[in-house]
C-alpha cells in the first residue's frame, strides 16, 4: 500500500523541480473548481523570459539549473501548503492561488516577479546569471463557471501581452478586453 502511494506520487510529480506536472494540476485544479465554485482563485502562467538565448548560451545543463532556481523562488513566494505550484512545461510554470482577490493577485504576482528579477542563478559560471519571467494571471470570479482550462486560456493571453509589452513584466487578463466577450462566448457552451 506505501509502495503504491509512492508511485502514484512519483507519477504526479515533475522530476527536476519537484512541482506537480502538467496532468496531475489539471486534475487538481478542476477538482478544487468544482469543490468551491463560489470562491475566487487565481492562475498564474508563469514563463521564462528569452530562455532560448540562455539554453543556447550556456548549455541545457545551465538551462535545467535555472529552471530548479525559479521554482525555489516561486516556493520561497506563495503559501505552499495551500497554493498549487507546477511545471506546466518545459520552461512554464502554473501557479493557483486559492481564495486570493484582486489586491492579493496583483501583490502576489508582482512579488514572484521581482524575486526573480533580483535573484542571482549561479550555474557554475562565475558570473551569477540573472533572469526574468513574464506572467499572465487571471482571477476567477466566484461564479464557478470557468473549468482549468478555461482559466488557463485566459492566463496565455494575458501572458501574450506581457511578452508583447516588453516581458519582465505581470498582466492580468481584463473582462472589459474586447475579445473577451468571443472567448466568454465559446467558454459558455
Ligand atoms: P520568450 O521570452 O518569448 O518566452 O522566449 P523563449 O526563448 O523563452 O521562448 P521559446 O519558446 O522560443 O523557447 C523556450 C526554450 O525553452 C526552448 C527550449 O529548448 C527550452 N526548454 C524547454 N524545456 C526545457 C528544459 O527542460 N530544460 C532546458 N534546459 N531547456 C528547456
Ligand atoms: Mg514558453
Ligand atoms: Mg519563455
Amino acid at each position: 500500500k506505501k509502495e503504491k502511494s509512492r508511485l502514484i506520487a512519483q507519477a504526479e510529480t515533475d522530476q527536476l523541480t519537484g512541482f506537480l506536472n502538467k496532468v496531475s494540476t489539471g486534475l487538481k485544479i478542476n477538482e478544487l473548481i468544482k469543490e468551491y465554485p463560489n470562491e475566487p482563485g487565481t492562475m498564474f502562467l508563469i514563463d521564462i523570459d528569452d530562455f532560448k538565448l540562455l539554453n543556447d548560451t550556456y548549455g541545457h545543463p545551465a538551462g535545467d539549473e535555472i529552471i530548479k532556481g525559479i521554482a525555489k523562488t516561486i516556493v520561497a513566494e506563495v503559501r505552499s501548503e495551500i497554493d498549487i505550484v507546477a511545471r506546466y512545461g518545459g520552461e512554464e510554470f502554473v501557479v493557483a492561488l486559492i481564495d486570493t482577490s484582486e489586491a492579493g493577485l496583483k501583490e502576489t504576482a508582482e512579488r514572484i516577479r521581482l524575486a526573480i528579477e533580483k535573484a542571482s542563478f549561479d550555474i557554475k559560471q562565475k558570473l551569477p546569471l540573472k533572469v526574468t519571467v513574464s506572467i499572465g494571471a487571471y482571477l476567477k470570479r466566484p461564479d464557478g463557471r470557468y473549468s482549468m482550462a478555461e482559466s488557463l486560456k485566459f492566463a496565455d493571453s494575458a501572458l501574450y501581452k506581457a511578452k508583447e509589452g516588453g516581458r519582465n513584466q505581470v498582466v492580468e487578463y481584463l473582462e472589459t478586453e474586447p475579445e473577451k466577450g468571443v472567448i466568454l462566448e465559446e467558454a459558455h457552451q
